[in-house]
């Protein structure tokens, strides 16, 4: 008999993690209350993400192709950077109905309705800890029969993740606010620094509309100053009426632990995805990408008949990665390296050239560095020649 599993969410993570075990032949449920849900969210999708999910550039998939990014300093000096390798800005309803429009063909069991409770019991399935019975609501014949396997995929604030490991809301959570603008205002995404803030305010244009929002730790500062910083800026940048006729949304992002390398995702009989697992990149709070890699590699791994293997696959491909920016956030966000990133990447083809990539997933943090001081002298020849053809181009005033 094929084992049978259950994953709680039909987001990223649940939807990409239930077609991989559908297609290799397992026996999988998801449950998911919302259809047609427009999640609170940038909606960009990276390079490194459309390459090794190539089904996201399908053009019955409705996206908008991202070339350029405008960089702001907390100065308000600005750098527009071209992209190398395009992004895509997402609805994330059309995301999620193609994801699990995917995991249905591939023959997954789509419920829809929201689990309310789960519980543990021997002898109602395979292996010596039992299996898993779910409630839902509305009550589905589907919750009532037992199963083996138990994948929590139900985001930042989903029951299923925070029961199965419990534990504070760490420090590197975040709030995120932001509205969806009636406008498209610029052709690139847009991304603003400001002085003392360990986060940034994002414009995503989408096909018909924005998503512009800002991120930073929780509570720091309170979200009604946050609020204030986000609305200054869009009123000057879009107009008043941009701002008063746009839907405003607030959620909280989860964030990758220093300790990410060692934090515990699985258990005898379950494990967690994407949000629900905190597997969303500190320092840019991109989580979508890790959303499905992780539902993927779960998927693979119960699929070899070695679910165990998972956690430890994760850390090692993700983890250090995620360490090292959680680690470095704060700095990162800093006034003099905003100012520095922006300032150069405006003067030099070499800098926006690694930022570029950095935004693509091209370049990984932790050899950035090594980058950057090796192409420090191209750098400083192009930040002398920017300099030389300024002069060159501002009129002379007559003595
Ligand atoms: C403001 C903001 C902006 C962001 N911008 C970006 C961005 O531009 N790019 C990026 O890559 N990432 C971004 N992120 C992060 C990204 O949204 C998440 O990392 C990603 O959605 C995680 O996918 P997931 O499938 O784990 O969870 P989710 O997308 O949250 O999906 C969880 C699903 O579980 C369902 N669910 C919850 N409880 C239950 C239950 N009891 N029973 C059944 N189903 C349940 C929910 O309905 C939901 O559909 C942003 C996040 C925020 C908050």
């Amino acid at each position: 008999m094929r084992a049978r599993i259950a994953i709680i969410g039909g987001g990223p993570a649940g939807a990409q993690c239930a077609r991989t075990l559908a297609e290799g032949g397992a026996q999988v449920v998801l449950f998911e209350p919302r259809a047609d849900h427009e999640k609170a969210c940038g909606g960009g999708i990276p390079h490194r993400g459309l390459a090794r999910f190539p089904f996201l550039l399908d053009p019955r998939l409705p996206g908008r192709e991202i070339r350029t990014c405008t960089l702001i300093a907390p100065s308000g000096r600005e750098a527009r950077v071209p992209l190398r390798d395009p992004l895509r800005v997402f609805r994330r309803a059309d995301l999620h109905t193609f994801l699990l429009d995917r995991a249905a063909t591939a023959g997954a069991t789509i419920v829809r309705a929201r689990v309310a409770s789960f519980e543990r019991r021997r002898g109602i399935a395979r292996g010596p800890a039992g299996g898993w019975r779910l409630t839902t609501r509305p009550p589905t014949d589907e919750a009532g029969v037992p199963f083996d396997f138990l994948i929590a995929a139900d985001g930042a604030s989903g029951m299923a993740g925070r029961s199965l490991r419990p534990g504070r809301i760490r420090t590197e959570t975040s709030q995120g606010i932001g509205y969806f603008l009636p406008v498209v205002a610029d052709d690139g995404i847009l991304l603003r620094f400001f002085d003392r803030l360990r986060g940034y305010l994002w414009v995503f244009p989408r096909l018909d509309h924005a998503s512009a929002g800002i991120c930073a730790p929780l509570g720091e500062p309170p979200a009604a100053r946050l609020r204030e910083l986000m609305d200054d800026f869009l009123r000057v940048r879009y107009g008043a009426v941009a701002v008063e006729r746009a839907a405003f949304y607030a959620a909280l992002i989860p964030g990758a632990p220093a300790d990410a390398v060692t934090d515990r995702v699985q258990g005898d009989g379950w494990a967690l995805v994407g949000d629900a697992g905190r597997f969303v990149d500190p320092l840019t709070r991109e989580g979508i990408y890790y959303a499905m890699l992780s539902g993927d590699m779960l998927a693979g791994a119960i699929l070899a008949g070695r679910p165990e293997r998972y956690g430890r696959d994760w850390a090692r491909r993700c983890g250090p990665e995620l360490s090292w920016a959680s680690r470095h956030a704060a700095g990162f966000f800093a006034t003099p390296f905003t100012e520095a990133l922006v300032s150069l990447s405006a003067r030099s083809e070499s800098v926006a050239g690694v930022l570029s990539d950095l935004i693509s997933g091209r370049q990984d943090y932790r050899t950035l560095t090594l980058r950057l001081l090796r192409n420090a002298p191209l750098t400083g020849w192009q930040v002398v020649r920017a300099a030389l053809r300024r002069r060159r181009l501002t009129p002379r005033r007559d003595s």
